[in-house]
């Protein structure tokens, strides 16, 4: 049997790499993570967009590794912070701050923002860039608001703070299968599916 395509998963962020596993399954790749492809040290994020970082991530580790490889840049813009923290979400409450701390200051920052001014999204991109550093662009975006107490234990990162219209519940109250339907993530891959599919069937023996 041929061997089957690799597929590296650029990001050192778990919760996102277990969420890929999901969204990608059923394609016939065989994913692999930094860890797997030897990769040691981060990619610094030094674009002003989201195109930029996913690009830079997705070329740099395709490079380093002789991989196709997906790398992904997603961030939380609220309306009333006039799209903060966007592409600095991850770091906005500084560099060593962990998801708690980076929801509470975030909450902090909303103090006395009524309920209809609370307005967000998150939105993500995902580059795959081949080994030659070709690259083709997937988006997605979820619209919400951001609570007033941060509720829910699953997923990371803002989910405890971000209400989902409708349903009344937190993205860190969603079932893991619910997330990824709904998600900014969920909507970019399922995108990036068609895309990775192609790269398969140019790959498979005839
Ligand atoms: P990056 O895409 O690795 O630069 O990280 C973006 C940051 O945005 C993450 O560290 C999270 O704080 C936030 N973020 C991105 N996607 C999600 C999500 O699905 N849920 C909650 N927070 C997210």
């Amino acid at each position: 049997m041929a061997p089957r395509l690799k597929l590296l998963i650029a990001s050192a962020n778990r919760g996102k790499v277990s969420e890929y596993r999901t969204l990608l399954d059923g394609l016939d790749l065989e994913l692999l993570s930094v860890q797997d492809a030897g990769i040691t040290g981060e990619v610094e994020e030094t674009g002003s967009t989201y195109e930029e970082n996913a690009r830079l991530k997705a070329v740099t580790c395709a490079m380093q590794s002789g991989l196709l490889t997906l790398a992904d840049d997603s961030g939380l813009e609220v309306d009333a912070l006039y799209g903060e923290p966007g592409v600095r979400s991850a770091r906005y409450a500084g560099e060593n701050a962990t998801d708690q701390e980076r929801v509470a200051y975030l909450l902090k920052r909303l103090e006395g923002v009524p309920e209809e001014r609370r307005g967000a999204r998150f939105v993500c991109v995902i580059a795959i860039a081949t080994r030659e550093g070709n690259v083709t662009f997937c988006h997605g975006e979820c619209s919400g608001s951001i609570v007033f107490e941060p509720r829910g234990d699953r997923g990371f990162g803002y989910d405890p703070a971000f209400l989902l219209p409708g349903l009344g519940i937190t993205m860190a109250e969603l079932p893991p299968e619910e997330k990824n339907r709904l998600s900014h993530r969920g909507r970019a891959a399922a995108a990036a599916r068609e895309v990775l599919r192609e790269f398969v069937d140019a790959d498979t023996p005839r």
